[in-house]
């Protein structure tokens, strides 16, 4: 049998923090790991962010909601779902996902939590775990599943490891140049022939 795991950001859908900070205006949030590498002082400081601009989760949610996913990602999620279990691995936040599950017709989604006080401000983050796509691949492939993964970036690149069979879609040229062993689509007809590449059936 085999399983197929997905990023979210990047693959299926845009860069969430990147487009909220377009949409809201408020610069400071378009910050990532690249210009913060400590995840934690990272997201502390977009919570405190979001909280200096009153922005509970209903507010989020509802710029999130604006947004949509990726062209041509519906349809490449629907092809993948007929000839695979999906599951995709991400490090956002299943509050923050909900508008863009919701038009993907709620695929499996395996990512992370936000605290929220009774006035709807976000206070906390909550990691499932450390290292959590690598681990889930793990864990699936001790459920006897034969994993194929995708991801766009270095976050993903653990999980492409642990894969039986690992694909990049849209990485900067950084990853592509460090991970020269994972095959590069840049359209979804080119992910679904490296898809069927890598899967041992005929689709
Ligand atoms: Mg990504």
């Amino acid at each position: 049998m085999e399983l197929a795991c997905l990023d979210l950001e990047g693959v299926l859908i845009p860069e969430v923090w990147i487009n909220f900070a377009e949409r809201t205006g408020i610069e400071e949030l378009r910050a990532t790991t690249r210009d913060i590498p400590d995840y934690d002082v990272l997201m502390k400081q977009r919570l405190r962010i979001l909280s200096e601009h009153g922005l509970g989760l209903p507010d989020i949610q509802e710029v999130i909601g604006g947004m949509k996913p990726l062209d041509g990602a519906r349809e490449f999620l629907d092809w993948l779902r007929e000839r695979f279990q999906v599951i995709i691995l991400s490090d956002t936040f299943y509050e923050f996902a909900e508008p863009f599950m919701r038009q993907l017709d709620w695929p499996t989604l395996f990512c992370h939590r936000l605290e929220t006080d009774d006035q709807g401000m976000v206070v906390d983050y909550h990691l499932r775990q450390p290292d959590p796509k690598r681990k889930a691949v793990i864990a699936l492939k001790q459920l006897n599943f034969r994993v194929i993964a995708t991801g766009d970036s270095y976050n993903d690149t653990t999980m492409l490891a642990e894969a039986d069979a690992g694909i990049l879609f849209r990485p900067p040229q950084n990853v592509i140049d460090e991970f020269p062993q994972y095959p590069v689509a840049t359209t979804y007809d080119e992910a679904r022939r490296e898809w069927a590449q890598a899967s041992l059936r005929d689709l």
